[in-house]
This record gives structure tokens, C-alpha cells and sequence, in this order.
């Protein structure tokens, strides 16, 4: 039988800091690790348990909201995954809001990187080392390999299995709900955790890095980090950073590959700055102490790093609703840089929390114009327009969105709501349910159906798709609860 602490550390990918003591492996009972003789998932089994794995984090973690930390992160990604050795796989990064270290892959190219990781690097290419180390374990098809074709968990059960195991301590109960599932299910999964594929993810990793244009002596310098770090967690070190050592020779190998590389500078962009200020200012429950923070290096180091400081100022303003405070700095960052998009987006939005809508509105149709690939404006502007009464204008912007963006759960949220305002019943529970499901929310999801199919007017297209959604949300239910 697989104890909790095993079955975490065999399926966690993360980067880890050494073990305190080096018996520890041991003692956490490591699965067998027999050949892969379990057959592999399908391409479409591969994406629904991808999709279900997110579902199951959403209803389980604080999944960033925010669309420019979204559009950051999921930059970084496609640069590094362009530049992997499997560009044509579908990767959907994003950030978790939570203040411990970690990162982690699941089915389906689902990454996550949690806030307390990414403010903890000091330089963006340490950022890309991580994710290029979990992109490598996906790609080189470390996650596992052996479900039993036979007696092979549902999806749903599968997923949520491997959601516990990505976030271990973080959601307790889940962790049991899924350790009793695969019990009960009795699958064997054969555990693809070895030293040799860290390693590996490590090389792979390394190459995408360099190729990405990003420093490869940053992971050996982010790796050393993270095992310096590791000291001070003494006993209560996190399940995650039990379960990948980051050991002296990770290091030193590390080290010494990324030193064939030619030795130059590697900027950090501005985005990377300001979205550690952002992350600051959403992840800290002392307003007073990131106020301090930024305070203190208004006037410090490069011009750059004191805007990034101002820019922090403003965020801290915006939270504290002083909204003239938040304004003049904003104002004044926009004016200097107009060029830099999230100095426009934060002004716009202080417009829009201080409801001046018509000068919000404004604000971001031009820089709309100005930012034309730029999602995270889109939603914002949607989300005004919401406020403002012109649904039909919200619902255009909404169709523009790309296929990656009318993925995240805030889209449905929103078309759910356009829909509402514009007095289309059926269509807004349609949205709403779809919205619940994607944030692991089923039973709500259920509910949200049987109001549309209950609303008035239904054409037969669109009730032969409720019916479908309903037999479908129905069975995964079923799949959950068993
Ligand atoms: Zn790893």
C-alpha cells in the first residue's frame, strides 16, 4: 500500500532543495520502479486529464486571477516551449497565489508556478529555469507512464489523484479523498520518479533555457537557492521539497554545463519587475510592510528599478483605495514610458476603481488601439463595460479574445454576465454552469444547467447542447463522488 508521503513524492515535479538528512529517501518508502509495461494515455485521454487536473487546482488553491500575471507568465512559457525539444505541445502555464516554493507539471502541459516562487528569483532567467526544468519533465514524458489499461481510474478520479499529489499538504483533504480513490481503484501507477530523470529535466531544461536566450548559470544559481532555503524549513520542510533533492552533484553538474556556454549579460525585462511588484502587492497580507518594502528603494539602485518602486507605490495606493495617490503616480509613470503597457493598464484601472467609468473606458480603448494583442486589456475593458451598461460592446470585445484566454474560467464568468444583462436567461446559466465546472465546482454547474433548460425560448440547437453539457457534468459527478 502506498502511504501519502510516497505516492506525493513520487508524483510532485518540483525542484528541491537538498534533504535535511540524507536516510529521508528511504523512510518515504519510494515505490517500485519497475519498467513501463502500463500502456499510455491517449492524446485526447492526455488533454481531459490535463483539463481535469486544472479543474481540481482551481477548486482547491487560489489560481491567480489577474490577466497581465497570466499574459507574463504564459510568455515566458511559449519562449521556453518554442525553443523545447517538442515545440508543437500545448503548454498552459499559470501562477498560483501562494506563498510557498514551488512549481509543478501536470498531464497535459498544465505548469504551475506558485507566487512564493517566483518572488523569490532574483533574475528572470532563474524564473525560466524552473519552468524549462518542468517543461522538460513533460516533454520527456516523466509524469508517469504506467496507469494500468485494465483497471485504469476514471479520468475525473485520475485527475483529482494527481492534483493532490501536485499540491500534497496544501489541500489535506483532498489528498486523502484521492489516496482512498486509488485504493479502491487498485491502480498501479509505476512511478517515474528517479534521480536519473531529474537529471535529465535538468539537461533538457538547460538546452530550451540557452536556446530561449536566457542564462544557464541561472539554474545552478536558483538550484543553490533553493537548498540554501531548504535549511530553515528544518522538520516541517514541505512535501515538495522532500521529494526532488537538489544535490551537490545537480548542482556541480549544473554548474558546469551551463559554464560551456558563453559567458554575457542577460537583461531581465521590465515585465518580469513589474509583475514581482503586482505579485507583492496581491500575495501580502501586510499592506504596511510592502509599502515599507517599496519605500525603501524608491531611491535605490538603477532608474528602472526606482520606477519598478513607484510602480509598486501605486499598486499599494490602488489597494488602499487612495486612488489620487494611485493616479498621480500612474499618471506620472504613463506620461514617461508610454510605451510600457502595464503603467497604462494600471491607470486605467485606477479610473475604473475610483468609477470614473467614462474616463476608464477611454482609457483603455486606446490603449487597446495602442496594445492590440494585449488580452489582459481586453478582459479589463470588457469588465468596464460590464460596469457601464454596454453589454453589447463587452460581448464584441469578448469574441476577440484569443482560444488560449476563452480558456480561463474569467471569460465564461464574463459572458455569463453579458448574457444576464442582455436579458438572455438560458444563455447566461449556460455560461455560469460552464464557468462552475472549469473551477471544479460540478454540482453548482448542475444546477446552473437545469436553469437554463428551465429558462423560456429555448431553440432546439441550443437545447440539444444543454442536454449534452447536462449528461456530461451528470456522469463526471457520478465519476467524483464514487
Ligand atoms: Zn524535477
Amino acid at each position: 500500500m502506498l502511504k501519502p508521503a510516497a505516492i506525493a513524492l513520487a508524483l510532485s515535479l518540483v525542484i528541491h532543495p537538498a534533504l535535511p538528512q540524507a536516510d529521508e529517501l528511504d523512510k518515504l518508502n519510494l515505490p517500485e520502479m519497475g519498467d513501463s509495461s502500463g500502456s499510455l494515455l491517449t492524446i485526447a485521454e492526455e488533454k481531459e486529464l490535463g483539463e481535469e487536473f486544472f479543474r481540481y487546482l482551481h477548486a482547491e488553491m487560489n489560481i491567480n486571477k489577474d490577466a497581465e500575471i497570466q499574459e507574463y507568465i504564459q510568455t515566458i512559457g511559449s519562449r521556453l516551449t518554442q525553443h523545447s525539444d517538442n515545440p508543437a505541445y500545448r503548454f498552459h502555464f499559470f501562477v498560483v497565489m501562494e506563498n510557498d516554493i514551488n512549481a509543478f507539471a501536470g498531464l497535459g502541459g498544465y505548469i504551475g508556478v506558485n507566487s512564493g516562487l517566483i518572488l523569490m528569483t532574483e533574475a528572470e532567467s532563474e524564473l525560466a529555469s524552473v519552468m524549462a526544468h518542468e517543461i522538460a519533465h513533460v516533454t520527456q514524458r516523466h509524469l508517469y507512464r504506467g496507469v494500468e489499461a485494465q483497471q485504469r481510474l476514471s479520468i475525473p478520479t485520475l485527475a483529482a489523484t494527481l492534483a493532490a499529489i501536485a499540491i500534497g499538504t496544501q489541500a489535506p483533504q483532498l489528498g486523502q479523498a484521492a489516496l482512498a480513490a486509488i485504493q479502491a481503484g487498485n491502480v498501479q501507477f509505476q512511478i517515474d520518479f528517479t534521480r536519473a530523470h531529474e537529471e535529465e529535466a535538468d539537461r533538457v531544461g538547460m538546452q530550451t533555457l540557452a536556446s530561449s536566450e536566457y542564462d544557464p548559470r541561472s539554474m545552478p544559481i536558483f538550484f543553490e537557492k533553493l537548498q540554501q532555503s531548504s535549511r530553515y524549513y528544518g522538520r516541517d520542510i514541505p512535501e515538495f521539497l522532500r521529494t526532488h533533492p537538489v544535490t551537490a552533484s545537480r548542482i556541480s553538474d549544473t554548474r558546469g554545463r551551463s559554464e560551456t556556454y558563453p559567458y554575457k549579460q542577460y537583461p531581465d525585462s521590465l515585465a518580469y519587475q513589474l509583475t514581482k511588484a503586482k505579485l507583492r502587492v496581491l500575495t501580502d497580507t501586510n499592506t504596511t510592510e510592502v509599502q515599507k518594502y517599496f519605500q525603501a528603494k524608491l531611491t535605490l539602485g538603477t532608474t528602472e528599478q526606482r520606477t519598478v518602486a513607484q510602480y509598486g507605490m501605486g499598486l499599494v495606493a490602488l489597494t488602499l483605495q487612495k486612488f489620487q495617490d494611485a493616479e498621480s503616480i500612474f499618471q506620472s509613470l504613463a506620461q514617461t514610458y508610454p510605451n510600457q503597457v502595464q503603467y497604462g493598464t494600471a491607470l486605467a484601472r485606477t479610473a475604473l476603481e475610483a468609477r470614473r467609468f467614462d474616463v476608464a473606458l477611454d482609457r483603455y480603448k486606446k490603449l487597446i488601439e495602442k496594445f492590440p494583442n494585449k488580452e489582459a486589456i481586453k478582459l479589463e475593458y470588457a469588465e468596464s463595460l460590464l460596469k457601464t451598461g454596454d453589454n453589447k460592446q463587452a460581448q464584441k470585445i469578448l469574441a476577440t479574445l484569443n482560444a488560449d484566454t476563452q480558456r480561463l474560467p474569467v471569460y465564461t464568468q464574463l459572458l455569463a454576465q453579458v448574457y444576464g444583462n442582455l436579458h438572455q436567461p438560458a444563455q447566461s446559466h449556460r455560461y455560469l454552469a460552464e464557468y462552475y465546472y472549469a473551477t471544479g465546482q460540478t454540482r453548482e454547474a448542475i444546477l446552473q444547467i437545469r436553469l437554463a433548460k428551465n429558462s423560456r425560448g429555448l431553440t432546439p440547437q441550443l437545447e440539444a447542447i444543454l442536454d449534452e453539457r447536462l449528461k456530461f457534468f451528470l456522469n463526471r459527478e457520478k465519476d467524483e463522488t464514487r
